[in-house]
């Protein structure tokens, strides 16, 4: 399908908010149409170049919408589910997940290659390119592919505002450096 994403082609150049083409669901990812997206200063880090990411990439590591497809072997999400797009995968069964530590989640070890965690392919693709994803989400666009365990379900009566940012980088990063690292 055909739709619109915010993609960094070279650092120090603006995003270009242009038509992308996006494959259908592989096996444990479901397709979501965003709602809504937090911007992070390390979005911006990006096209600053004060972290180095593998280019062309589509932006962004949180946000909140709707699933709209499922793909084959997805076990925990359903259409019309709203889901928080977490920046980091939380399987739910590798070690670290197991003692409680999902931050540590062993899917984490990919997400700085952009690709699907899946099978380390694009789904996304420009100007005849794959296009990589921040954190395996890639926010800034009106459609994503991702896989389940970058999904958190969420009850619908929270606006895709509050829930773009609850559980995305925004609080989580934020309330954490401020709270546990600083002590305020
Ligand atoms: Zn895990
Ligand atoms: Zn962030």
């Amino acid at each position: 399908m055909k739709t619109t994403a915010a993609v960094l082609w070279e650092v120090g150049t603006p995003w270009s908010v242009e038509e992308i083409e996006l494959d259908p669901p592989a096996y444990g990812e479901v397709l979501v149409e965003l709602r809504a997206a937090g911007m992070c200063h390390t979005d911006d880090h990006f096209v600053t170049g004060d972290m180095v990411w593998p280019l062309p990439v589509v932006g962004g590591h949180e946000g909140a919408g709707v699933v709209t497809e499922i793909g084959p072997g997805v076990t925990r999400f359903a259409v019309g589910d709203t889901v928080i797009l977490n920046f980091m995968p939380i399987c739910g069964h590798c070690p670290s997940c197991s003692n409680g530590r999902s931050r540590l989640c062993d899917r984490g070890a990919v997400i700085g290659s952009g690709l699907q965690i899946s099978d380390g392919t694009s789904r996304h693709h420009a100007r005849g390119e794959d296009l990589r994803l921040m954190c395996c989400i890639g926010t800034f666009a009106r459609h994503t592919v991702v896989h389940e365990d970058s999904c958190i379900p969420f009850d619908s009566d929270i606006s895709f505002e509050v829930a773009s940012l609850m559980m995305s980088c925004g609080v989580v990063t934020g309330w954490g450096s401020a709270v546990r690292t600083g002590g305020v």
